[in-house]
């Protein structure tokens, strides 16, 4: 059984006092609140991981990275290795994300070989992909999404490694532009995914295997999206930099009755 996953992407918001006091926000409502069945993180950038980190210490959430270099550590000006973001408290890391793929000329290979560092280096990549528009109109965002998890998935792994791996399913036509996928999209780009990994990596790693839908993820559309039965959490960018959205958006998530 998999237990939903609500992860917030501060992308290049909050500076160290500001993310401090989110995430303290956000730590406050979730031990009043105790909500069951639904694990969380947040990403902040990295300036302020370790504030957020001692912030949340104690408390079940969790802290991503947004990135990390595939490389272990040296002459690598303005990278961050994954060691470092163990060492400031993360446990988790982004990879893929559109906005890194778009505008940092990331590809599926490079995707790849960081997703294959964080996990050796002791860190749960959450691999993201998804299609641009144009893709979705032109009725190829299913192959587009296959060659996604060939090359940036079964790339870095050979078979499922033992820390596992979450994926991320942002449509990039829905990421900040206040458009969201249809239930019934993102039902059927999630299970699409977890057939393909099952066809990779067999029927046990694709019924563990978390999948996230990212992408305009509000308080007031997350429960509809949450509902689909391959659909395990969402990554959340804008409503996670607002603690009373993010706590709305994780009570969507709950599985115990105090979320009806
Ligand atoms: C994201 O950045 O991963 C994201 C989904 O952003 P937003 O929720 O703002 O669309």
């Amino acid at each position: 059984m998999r237990r939903a996953l609500v992860a917030g992407n501060w992308k290049m918001n909050k500076t160290i006092e500001d993310g401090r006091k989110l995430a303290r926000d956000v730590a406050q409502g979730i031990a009043q609140e105790n909500p069951s069945g639904v694990d969380v993180l947040l990403g902040p950038p990295y300036l302020a991981l370790t504030a957020v980190a001692e912030t949340v210490s104690g408390s079940a959430i969790g802290v991503a990275g947004q990135n990390c270099s595939h490389h272990p550590d040296g002459a690598y000006t303005g990278e961050v290795s994954v060691s470092m973001l163990r060492d400031a408290g993360a446990t988790h890391v982004i990879l893929g994300h559109s906005e890194r793929r778009e505008l940092m000329g990331e590809g599926d290979g490079l995707i790849a070989r960081k997703a294959a560092a964080a996990s050796a280096g002791g860190l749960t990549p959450i691999i993201c992909l998804g299609e641009p528009f144009t893709t979705r109109k032109a009725g190829k965002t299913l192959e587009h999404i296959a060659h996604q998890i060939e090359h940036s998935i079964q790339g870095a792994f050979t078979s499922p490694p033992p820390g596992g791996f979450i994926v991320a399913y942002e449509p990039v036509w829905a990421i900040g532009t206040g458009l969201t996928a249809t239930p019934e999209q993102a039902q059927e780009a999630h299970a699409f995914i977890r057939e393909r990994l099952e066809d990779i990596f067999g029927l046990e790693c694709a019924q563990e295997t978390r999948i996230l839908y990212g992408g305009s993820v509000k308080p007031d559309n997350a429960a509809d999206l949450f509902a689909g039965p391959d659909i395990d959490g969402g990554l959340i960018g804008g409503a996670s930099l607002n603690g009373g959205d993010f706590l709305e958006i994780i009570r969507a998530a709950r599985t115990d009755s105090a979320s009806t």
